[in-house]
């Protein structure tokens, strides 16, 4: 099976100048409208690419935001007083919601 695998750089070359032939002879078969269809696909490609990219990253930054401790106010949303460590406030006893 890797027979086929071991080119040697010559034969290499003279497949990709093959497959550049045939992508060009390709293009130029190609009509204007197929052109540019063949263009918004590539394009549309790449842009799923980034789009599911951007998911993992969101992902990731969801996970990681859950390993954080969410914090408390720092300061009391009734009497602006410096919240505690509590789940209410240590000088009105306004509950201290985690936000
Ligand atoms: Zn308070």
């Amino acid at each position: 099976m890797d027979t086929n695998m071991n080119y040697t750089p010559e034969e290499l070359q003279a497949i990709l100048e093959k497959a550049q032939k045939e992508l060009q002879e390709k293009l130029d078969s190609m009509t204007p409208e197929e052109r540019e269809q063949a263009q918004l696909r590539a394009q549309q490609a790449i842009e799923d690419d980034a789009a599911s990219m951007q998911k993992l990253i969101d992902e990731a930054a969801k996970v990681a935001a859950g390993n954080i401790p969410t914090q408390k106010p720092k300061f009391c949303p009734n009497c602006g007083a410096p919240a505690g460590d509590g789940n209410f406030c240590q000088f009105c006893g306004t509950a201290l919601q985690n936000n």
